[in-house]
């Protein structure tokens, strides 16, 4: 038995037919976790639907209407790259119930998961890049609303930047310049990191400069990789930018964004991070909430592996992580 619950639902799958996004990846992982030992029945929890007054926390009254009646503009549906069903509509809808019940777990365990979500190119008013709806944003709004908690942090290390995550979490200010890293590695370009922030959510961004989104809006912490970086380089950029986003920052909840598509075999990112180097990665992020008494909800964003194997190692591995970490 885990010290810890998974949210997860046969139904987390996507309903998009031939894609580079593989829709079945949180089945397999499921699957994986039972086969292997690492996780039982027990240790997964079902979640529900959010609720639309849920999604209406984030997103606009016209956006969610568009989605309810299927009358996106058909940029709208190009621009979310995938195709428009009312089941697909569910489908994040349940996803968006599994952040908040994942959420809601982590407050009381220090951490949990939720095997799916992560959808953090969804704007309030649009979806982009495979995302519909923000879940992570869903789950620490409700979970503020709730009076559960007051401040969040989230930490992105999808190979994508969190631009919905920016977008939502930025609040009233004014967009500050990239600002030059003021230490720079050792070895190699550095990489660059760009700070401002103002709000109630904290917001962490590890990403590749040169790839998807064109316009990355101000995270509270961006920090720009350049192409091809490796583990070692990758995380001293994150223990920096933990270590500064908390210096600045107290937050009563860590939302990990534990994409898999930093991995050095991802058909759609450039770094070149391995299998160890990502499963490091999951605990460096794990020891430095746990030091800090800080709970932490997982979701799973990106993972585009040549090897869909690959990614549901990358998956799986991020609980054995957190089992680790967590265990006693
Ligand atoms: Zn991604």
């Amino acid at each position: 038995m885990l010290p810890f619950k998974l949210v997860y639902s046969d139904d987390y799958y996507l309903p998009i037919g031939t894609h580079v996004f593989p829709a079945e990846k949180y089945q397999r992982v499921q699957r994986r976790l039972i086969e292997t030992g690492a996780a039982e029945q027990g240790d997964f929890v079902a979640p529900r639907p959010a609720s639309d007054q849920d999604i209406l926390l984030v997103h606009t009254p016209q956006y969610v209407q568009k989605l309810k009646t299927g009358t996106l503009s058909a940029r709208e549906e190009l621009e979310m790259e995938i195709p428009y069903s009312p089941e697909l509509v569910r489908a994040f809808w349940l996803a968006a119930g599994g952040s908040i019940l994942a959420a809601h777990h982590a407050l009381k365990d220090r951490v949990a998961f939720n095997i799916g979500g992560g959808f953090h190119h969804a704007f309030p008013d649009h979806g982009e890049g495979f995302c519909m709806i923000h879940d992570v944003a869903v789950a620490i709004r409700r979970m503020q609303r709730d009076d559960k908690i007051r401040t969040a942090m989230t930490v992105d290390c999808d190979v994508h930047q969190g631009n919905g995550t920016a977008a939502i979490f930025a609040g009233v200010r004014v967009p500050s310049d990239p600002l030059p890293s003021a230490g720079g590695m050792a070895a190699g370009r550095p990489a660059k990191t760009r700070a401002a922030h103002a709000g109630d959510v904290f917001t962490i961004s590890l990403h590749q400069e040169h790839n998807y989104p064109a316009w990355k809006p101000p995270s509270s912490i961006d920090v720009d990789l350049p192409d091809q970086i490796g583990d070692d380089d990758y995380l001293a950029w994150l223990d920096n930018a933990l270590s500064s986003g908390l210096r600045q920052f107290e937050p009563e909840l860590l939302c990990y964004i534990a994409g898999a598509d930093p991995y050095r075999e991802d058909q759609l990112g450039g770094l070149s991070l391995t299998i160890e180097g990502l499963k490091r990665r999951d605990e460096l992020v794990f020891r430095v909430a746990k030091a800090r008494g800080i709970p932490v909800m997982v979701t799973y964003a990106g993972g585009y592996a040549r090897k869909l194997d690959d990614t549901v190692t990358i998956h799986c591995n991020t609980v054995m992580a957190a089992k680790e970490v967590f265990a006693g």
